[in-house]
């Protein structure tokens, strides 16, 4: 295999190893994993071994891709409590690249066939707008000097200016743009010298703004749409205040997708005695996070328990009907797209399909729905009537591993 990059950027890079991977790079955080197996498979030369762990597989929308995950600098003049790199952490190695230097790396990866994508962040030193125009003039190289077609996401700086995100955004898939805490109160506990609105939630809205415009004036100019993130369980936020924010930039700043990065504890932080947020909260908050995008629920349905947080032991949509539909069960003969999508087991393509057949006949029994595609007929089952009746309990083997 012949790679030609220069030995000290495969130190570099091996360096910032794992450094950056509390991030989300793709469309579909389940489906992120290291590709080190994969890629070992390949033949991949012992001197560039550390490399891989810097290459995640990552759902993009040209599918599944190998991504290179890099940073400009690993340096930071910020202080955000829950960092490795934040200013002063002396357990940190820091790293810089030059653009070109890091452009010419990523070239030869994608040459090689070991990647195809890279999502770009930075560390800030000068200030949001300086390293932002350092990780845009490291892409403007990928994509011209190297006519790298492929995936590019990019991550905004706290601050950067209008200009610079309208580049971003025609260079890249997708930018993301991380608010980090789910209010102001809860940015100040996590990132003191992060201003909320100034510097995050301004930039967002003028994503929603900048791809409006584009529609209008110039269709295609613009390629990425926002994503963002929030460190989930570090400062006390609760699912509410998370999920009401992700409703507000759903509806209106046209977010593609929040991510939600459950906190864990780093050593030589502030927050290195906090204690881990379990994953289960953070599957339970994208659960939620899909019924206000893809099932157009409002956050005021979301069965909050207490002070404002999710059952743990079962996925939202389950605990609204274990509370709202055991006495009411749903005719499915008769409902509404938007009251079929509210049965667990039941989501849009499923809807769509009882919504045609019923046109043909009748869905009298489980194994009707079964028939049509509804694979979640036994977990609907409870909760419906079929032709007025409640079908008898019984999950199949597909049901109970759903
Ligand atoms: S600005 Fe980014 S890199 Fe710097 S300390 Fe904050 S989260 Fe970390």
């Amino acid at each position: 295999m012949d790679i030609r990059i220069a030995p000290d950027a495969f130190v570099k890079l091996a360096q910032i190893a794992d450094a950056n991977a509390y991030e989300r790079a793709g469309d579909n955080p389940a489906a992120e994993s290291h590709a080190a197996l994969t890629l070992e498979q390949q033949n991949v030369p012992l001197n560039i071994k550390g490399v891989l762990s810097c290459i995640t597989e990552v759902a993009t929308p040209h599918g599944q891709k190998p991504i290179l995950r890099a940073m400009i600098t690993t340096a930071c003049e910020l202080n955000c409590y829950y960092c490795p790199f934040r200013a002063g952490r002396a357990a940190m190695r820091r790293v810089t690249f030059k653009p070109e230097e890091l452009a010419h790396a990523f070239d030869s990866l994608v040459r090689a066939k070991l990647v195809d994508g890279i999502f770009l962040s930075s560390g800030i030193i000068g200030g949001g707008i300086k390293a932002q125009d350092k990780i845009l003039d490291c892409v403007e190289i990928i994509r011209h000097k190297y006519a790298y077609e492929g995936y590019v996401h990019l991550k905004i700086m706290p601050g950067a200016e209008y200009d610079q995100l309208v580049r971003a955004m025609q260079l890249a898939d997708r930018i993301s743009i991380n608010l980090e805490g789910a209010n102001e109160t809860r940015l100040d506990q996590l990132a003191p010298k992060k201003n909320f609105e100034e510097q995050l939630l301004t930039r967002l809205c003028w994503a929603h703004e900048i791809r409006e415009k584009a529609h209008h004036e110039a269709p295609g100019s613009i390629r990425a749409g926002a994503v963002t993130q929030f460190v989930v369980g570090a400062v006390g936020d609760t699912d509410l205040e998370l999920l009401s924010m992700t409703d507000h930039l759903y509806t209106q700043t046209g977010l593609r997708r929040a991510y939600y990065s459950r906190f864990n504890p780093v050593i030589e932080t502030p927050f290195e005695n906090v204690a881990a947020v379990p994953a289960i909260r953070e599957r339970r908050l994208y659960e939620a996070s899909f019924l206000l995008r893809d099932y157009a629920w409002d956050v005021e349905e979301l069965p909050f328990e207490g002070e404002g947080n999710l059952r743990l032991d079962v996925d939202p949509k389950r605990a609204w009907a274990d509370e709202h539909l055991h006495e009411a069960p749903v005719e499915v003969m008769q409902a509404t797209r938007r009251d079929l999508m509210r049965i667990p087991g039941i989501g849009p393509r499923s809807a769509d399909a009882i919504l045609r057949a019923r046109r043909y006949g009748r869905l009298s029994e489980v194994s009707d729905l079964r028939k049509i595609g509804v694979t979640g007929a036994g977990r609907a089952a409870p909760f419906i009537l079929l032709d007025g009746k409640r079908p008898p309990r019984q999950l199949s083997f597909f049901d109970a591993i759903e």
